[in-house]
């Protein structure tokens, strides 16, 4: 099978509330690691937790999904609040997660979205569990990283190319 998301986007701000509801998006799977903060950065910048909390407003529900520690992710969850999150998700084999929560939260495959950064891991569980998704570009742009990244644009770019892009 290709590994491919739904959709594409240069950052988590390009995806509003309008498209989320547009889209009939009930719930968020949100990555945190070079989705939403860089992986040496202890919490999320304004920008980043001001984005979450809109969603939570605008009755999107939000669900951290982290590979990382139960210890960084759950300061990450605490600074917004009441924001339920998992860590050591085991992305890409985070279906347990996700249809845990979803019958939890009694709302269908059909309504939940998984956004993050890496192919491997986020667009490869949503592929898995058959949920749309959201790849996005790393956050992070230190020097060595970003010539990384520069190189992962142009190849995302080309073997995504029919990818629809948000914002
Ligand atoms: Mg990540």
């Amino acid at each position: 099978m290709s590994i491919k998301p739904t959709w594409r986007a240069n950052s988590f701000v390009d995806i509003s509330v309008d498209f989320l509801k547009a889209n009939d998006v009930g719930i968020v799977f949100l990555d945190l690691d070079n989705t939403m903060l860089k992986v040496n950065a202890k919490l999320m910048d304004e920008e980043a937790s001001a984005w979450v909390l809109n969603l939570v407003e605008n009755d999107i529900r939000v669900r951290f999904l982290s590979n990382n520690l139960n210890s960084r992710v759950m300061k990450i969850a605490a600074q917004l609040g009441d924001i339920e999150a998992h860590s050591l998700s085991m992305k890409p084999f985070a279906g347990h997660i996700v249809k845990g929560v979803l019958a939890t939260e009694k709302m269908h495959l059909e309504k939940a979205i998984i956004v993050g950064d890496g192919i491997m891991t986020d667009t490869l569980a949503a592929n898995l569990l058959g949920t749309r998704s959201v790849l996005v570009n790393p956050v992070d742009d230190s020097y060595l990283i970003g010539w990384f990244n520069a190189y992962r644009r142009w190849f995302i770019r080309w073997v995504y190319k029919d990818v629809g892009m948000i914002g």
